[in-house]
């Protein structure tokens, strides 16, 4: 197979009630360990890479990596472009060989969020690319995009059926409570609200900040009409652990192959562990 869109994906999960795990990757081990942890389970997988890391390992070696994935492995795999506040490098990406992105222009205000967001959406479509978008704001930082917790704010249903028409996106990223990164306090999330959108919006529901968030807690967003769910710092933490262990009992280890390969084999099981909660084992 080759990288597809989270269309499919996404409507399936929706229809039998489970969710897609997006991780985010930043080298070549950590999406061996996605790919492989996700074939393990036959779960489909969405590869989610920021521009910041984009810029890091460059969206041709992603794309390319991404699709050898692909080929190797029978299980639908999406290479998506998570928080991008930038058009013109959300365009670059689709031409990269992208098939799903997320525009964010969630700190704009709403009419400005409306107009970006529909330009891209009727971009991407064009490149059969799917479009995510965000509506309230999710806290916490992720790449240069930093939120402080007074300036988060929920997701109105209202407010986002309007924004769901309005801009014929593919997916909405709703803010019901989760932060980017590390929490503090145990995130209390706002399923009232996210049942009342599930029940108003046809889109597959996003959830974001999902790191941390207590699992009986996901597997309730899932029931309540999450399909997406981002996974960002708890596949980092382990990986920079075992590393940093490594290194403490080997210090004068240089192999890069020898102190990897615990890390990747700690983010392989989180990702086993992740696909369980989201429910996706044996959708492929
Ligand atoms: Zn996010």
């Amino acid at each position: 197979m080759d990288i597809i869109s989270t269309r499919e994906m996404l409507l399936n999960a929706k229809k039998n009630q489970y969710a897609v795990p997006a991780f985010n990757i930043h080298n070549l081990e950590t999406m061996q360990a996605v790919l492989e942890g996700a074939w393990e389970m036959k779960s489909p997988v969405i590869i989610a890479t920021t521009p910041g890391t984009v810029k890091y390992a460059g969206m041709d070696y992603l794309a390319a990596m991404a699709k050898v994935g692909a080929k190797r492995y029978n299980i639908p795999i999406a290479l998506h472009l998570d928080h991008c506040p930038d058009v013109d490098f959300l365009k670059e990406c689709i031409y990269a060989g992208y098939k799903s992105v997320m525009i964010d222009a969630s700190l704009k205000d709403y009419e400005d969020n409306i107009r970006i967001t529909k330009d891209v959406v009727e971009f991407a479509h064009r490149y059969d690319v799917t479009v995510e978008a965000e509506l309230g704001v999710v806290g916490g930082a992720e790449d240069e995009r930093k939120v402080d917790e007074k300036d988060t704010m929920l997701t109105d249903p209202q407010v986002a059926l309007d924004f769901v028409k309005k801009t014929n996106i593919d997916s909405l990223a709703v803010a019901i409570g989760t932060a980017h990164g590390v929490y503090k306090l145990e995130p209390k999330l706002d399923f009232e609200r996210l049942i009342k959108m599930n029940e108003m919006i046809e889109v597959p529901l996003v959830l974001h900040g999902a790191s941390g968030v207590p699992s009986d807690a996901i597997k309730k967003a899932v029931e309540y009409g999450i399909c997406k769910v981002n996974i960002a710092t708890e596949l980092k933490l382990p990986f920079a652990e075992k590393i940093k262990n490594y290194f403490k009992e080997n210090p004068q280890a240089n192999d890069p192959r020898k102190y990897i390969t615990p890390a990747k084999e700690a983010a392989k099981e989180v990702v086993i562990e992740k696909i369980k909660i989201c429910g996706s084992e044996n959708r492929a």
